[in-house]
């Protein structure tokens, strides 16, 4: 019968076809959420060390499925990268970032919006960031965007070109998830950036490998060294917090310090600081 034709292709290729089906999958429900506006953001704070000041969040994507429930970036971003929705889902991203912060009752808050490298395209990005700085008319100065080092690797110049575009409207940039992937220190004499963010599998082995110790004090040493902020990310304890401050990181970010979240909620609620 007509009808059973799906089902007959899975029997002979079970694997395969889950694997293919379930993309197809999201791949549907991602243009049904964009659509159906089910996508929505949460906020992460990120603390000074030095003070314990609020300075601002990091904007992470959602998606609140009809079905399913809320289902998280690592699922859908993928699949949106392959498929090439990112750039819709990126842009509707940065729009509302920017729209959100700057009707933030704090007006000095930062907010940081990641961009994947299947999302930045050279040439384009900055025109992007330049319209949704406009249309929500936030102060460029707030705006961080971060990207991880895998865009580092390819269309070297073209990619410059557009970081540099970025940062002339007075937006920062972020290196995300930093020591992972494909870093190479030669890259940061070659990319313009403001900050570096160590990502969370060093941060959560603090206090437990030496080696660990010794990398993220070096990261810590080489970005004052080129006069950069370090965020510490995936700060979960109070060990790594006062290892961090010891080392002399200036922001962290972790379930420490606060879940992604709304920011009312953040701005009602203070973290307790395990120094002074
Ligand atoms: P990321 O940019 O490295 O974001 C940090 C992730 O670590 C977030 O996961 C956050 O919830 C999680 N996290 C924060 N603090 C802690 C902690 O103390 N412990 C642990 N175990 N985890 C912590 P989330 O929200 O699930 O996002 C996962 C990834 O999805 C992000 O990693 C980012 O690469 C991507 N993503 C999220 N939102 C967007 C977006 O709007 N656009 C794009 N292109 N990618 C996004
Ligand atoms: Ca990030
Ligand atoms: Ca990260
Ligand atoms: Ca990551």
């Amino acid at each position: 019968a007509k009808h059973s034709g799906r089902s007959t292709f899975s029997w002979y290729t079970p694997e395969l076809d889950s694997d293919a089906q379930k993309r197809k999958e999201v791949e549907a429900g991602l243009i049904k959420a964009l659509k159906y506006d089910q996508f929505r953001l949460l906020y992460q704070p990120q603390y000074s060390l030095r003070d314990g000041e609020l300075k601002g969040y990091e904007a992470l994507i959602r998606w609140d499925h009809p079905e399913k429930g809320t289902i998280k970036p690592d699922v859908f971003i993928p699949v949106a990268e392959d498929t090439g929705l990112i750039q819709e889902i990126g842009t509707w991203v940065l729009n509302r970032a920017c729209r959100e912060a700057a009707m933030w009752q704090d007006q000095n808050r930062r907010i940081a919006v990641n961009v994947s490298p299947a999302q930045f395209i050279a040439g384009e990005t900055h025109k992007r960031v330049a319209q949704a700085l406009r249309n929500s008319r936030l102060d460029p100065g707030r705006l961080e965007i971060e990207i991880t080092e895998s865009l580092l690797i390819s269309n070297t110049e073209a990619v410059i070109e557009t970081l540099r575009e970025i940062r002339d409207m007075g937006v920062s940039i972020a290196m995300d998830d930093f020591g992972t992937g494909y870093s190479s220190l030669s890259y940061l004499s070659l990319f313009p950036f403001d900050k570096i963010k160590i990502d969370k599998s060093f941060v959560q082995n603090l206090g437990k490998a030496t080696s660990t110790d010794a990398i993220v004090t070096s990261i810590i040493g080489l970005g004052r060294s080129l006069d950069v902020t370090i965020t510490a990310e995936g700060v979960e304890t109070e060990e790594q917090a006062i290892l961090l401050r010891a080392a002399g990181c200036d922001l962290v970010q972790g379930f420490m310090f606060g879940r992604p979240d709304s920011v009312e909620k953040h701005e009602a609620s203070s973290p307790v600081f395990p120094f002074d």
